[in-house]
């Protein structure tokens, strides 16, 4: 099969690392039979400093005609100086506007041989932990109604929570589909014992559960949640919820696994086409230095590979050469703990040979 892959690489150390993942899906792609495509496009900074824009008008066209995006970060203090609208982050917004990307995949996953870095229990550690959480990433209380009015007791501020039920509907579906993919059990957490939008997120929910009775379906209060979190992780595999829920419980999940270098995530729209980026920022302080994990850029290559095109083995292979390569020792700097570390390129290496 042959599939576009629309790459951003933005700023700081986005070139470096989106180049490892590159390298990783070019090797996929030879033991698989696949030929991916790349074409970079502008984004960020670097975009700034071509054509005086974040996100120039070929760089949304590029991503929308490709199968599939990679984005490694943009940003840095070179562009601080500049206006909201014109700074490097703001172009973050603008693609996921454009290519309608309303559902964001944030895994947390406790990798066996970094289990040093996670500072929960360790009788919680023992256990483990495999959790993807599916957020609603364009509705609810960041987008609706908002204001500043005079109350009874003077100035008052008020945002609004709100969910249609296509909304509620969609993402619950990719949820399910996602949980379909992994170990078949899907949490939903509300706080339906307060809020209206809760009720109807609960009521879909269960509609839609029916139609996947392979998949264990089950609600769980968001108080109740923040606290399962941290006490046993393990419990969890996908997890479903509402943008500002998601927004601080992927959060909490993600510094449980120990370090920001790690972790991959994808943005998804109703088509299978998404955006693929690691959740760390363009990392400044050691961009150029040969100095950045790539594995959170390579595993979001990875969810590529799965979410866009079904390619379950090729991901699969990918994650397995990753966990061979930590297993085996390799340490970048941020998870060496002090130890020998090694290069952006030598990690990348050591992935691709154990492929
Ligand atoms: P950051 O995630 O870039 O870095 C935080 C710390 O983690 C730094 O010490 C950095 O060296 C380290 N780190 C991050 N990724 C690493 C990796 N792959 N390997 C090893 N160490 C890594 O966050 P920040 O410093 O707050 O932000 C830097 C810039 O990135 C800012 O301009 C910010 O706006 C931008 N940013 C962009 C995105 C994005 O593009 N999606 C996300 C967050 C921040």
């Amino acid at each position: 099969m042959k599939y576009s892959i629309g790459l951003l690489r933005g700023d700081g150390i986005g070139p470096e690392i989106v180049d490892s993942a590159v390298r990783v899906l070019r090797a996929v792609g030879e033991k698989f039979g696949h030929e991916f495509v790349f074409t970079p496009y502008l984004i960020g900074g670097a975009a700034i400093d071509a054509c005086g824009q974040p996100l120039p008008k070929e760089t949304v066209d590029g991503c929308l005609a490709s199968d599939s995006v990679l984005l490694g970060a943009v940003g840095g203090p070179k562009w601080d100086h500049l206006p909201g609208n014109l700074r490097p982050e703001k172009a973050l917004l603008g693609i996921r506007e454009a290519m309608g990307l309303f559902t964001n995949l944030r895994p947390a996953k406790l990798y066996p041989a970094l289990k040093a870095e996670c500072p929960l229990r360790e009788d919680i550690v023992e256990k483990g932990f495999d959790i993807m959480i599916v957020r609603e990433l364009t509705g609810g209380i960041y987008f609706g109604e908002r204001g500043y009015r005079e109350g009874r007791y003077g100035e008052e501020a008020y945002d609004t929570e709100r969910y249609s039920r296509m909304e509620i509907e969609r993402i619950v579906r990719v949820a399910f589909e996602t949980a379909r993919k992994r170990r078949k059990k899907l949490t939903s957490i509300d706080k339906a014992n307060v809020l209206e939008t809760s009720r109807l997120w609960r009521k879909i929910f269960h509609e839609i559960a029916a139609e996947y009775p392979d998949v264990e379906a089950t609600d769980m209060l968001v108080d109740n949640a923040a606290m399962q979190l941290v006490r046993n992780p393990a419990q969890f595999d996908v997890i479903v919820t509402s943008n500002m829920f998601g927004d601080i419980l992927s959060d909490e999940a993600s510094q449980i696994t120990g370090s920001i270098g790690m972790l991959e995530s994808a943005s998804l729209s109703d088509c299978k086409r998404g955006l693929y980026e690691p959740i760390h920022g363009s990392a400044p302080d050691i961009a150029g230095q040969g100095k950045a994990n790539p594995i959170a850029t390579i595993l979001s290559a990875a969810m590529m590979l799965l979410y866009a095109f079904d390619l379950k083995d090729e991901a699969g292979a990918i994650v397995a050469a990753v966990e061979k390569a930590l297993a085996d020792g390799l340490r970048t700097a941020d998870i060496a703990r002090g130890g020998a570390a090694v290069s952006t390129d030598e990690m990348t290496d050591a992935i691709v040979q154990r492929l």
